[in-house]
């Protein structure tokens, strides 16, 4: 997995809601990369997240709001890796959403879960606040990390056992770290 598609979706988080947060990429820059530009794009994530099999309908405002959701969810994650206060404003808005209701889900008789009701963008981004929620509210937030890689912002919940994990992939960030270090030595 090495990452040279910016604008391929990043799931790496451990989390949804973490996920969520790495829809806008390389925040070290300027604008970042908008990982949904348009609101296909987010309908898409929906699907590549594992919310929903559908390609649910997404309008112009809907994606505004997701937006708005997702940086509220990613200054918070932020603040906690960080040690800074929470935002008061991200928090409220990031309840608004976790207030709101998640698709119905249903229990079929050959066992398995499907969402009945056909689901909304709405209700998917409210799924989403829920998690970021349980997430932030509990202890395990302060395995909330940041990337160590100078040129990579992505946020990802370290479950390994020591706590140690210092890149959101190995493959993509941790290995080019290598290489950037085999390199500086071999020049000196
Ligand atoms: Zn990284």
């Amino acid at each position: 997995m090495v990452f040279q598609d910016e604008a391929a979706f990043r799931f790496v988080g451990g989390r949804v809601s973490v996920d969520f947060t790495a829809t806008r990429g390389l925040r070290w820059r300027d604008r970042g990369v908008e990982r949904i530009p348009a609101p296909a794009d987010l309908a898409r994530w929906f699907v590549e997240a594992g919310l929903t099999d559908l390609t649910v309908p997404v309008s112009a405002s809907a994606l505004r709001n997701a937006r708005e959701l997702r940086e509220a969810l990613y200054r918070l994650m932020r603040g906690r890796v960080r040690g800074e206060p929470l935002d008061g404003e991200s928090i409220d808005l990031v309840n608004r959403w976790a207030a709101k209701a998640p698709p119905a889900t249903r229990l079929t008789a050959d066992g398995s879960a499907t969402r009945l009701v056909a689901p909304t963008a709405d209700g998917l981004l409210a799924l989403v606040a829920r998690d970021g929620v349980d997430l932030l509210g509990a202890s395990r937030a302060n395995r909330l990390r940041e990337c160590s890689s100078d040129t990579c912002t992505l946020l990802y919940l370290d479950t390994s056992r020591a706590g140690s994990r210092r890149w959101c992939a190995m493959e993509a960030c941790g290995s080019r770290d290598k290489m950037a270090r085999y390199r500086r030595r071999a020049a000196d």
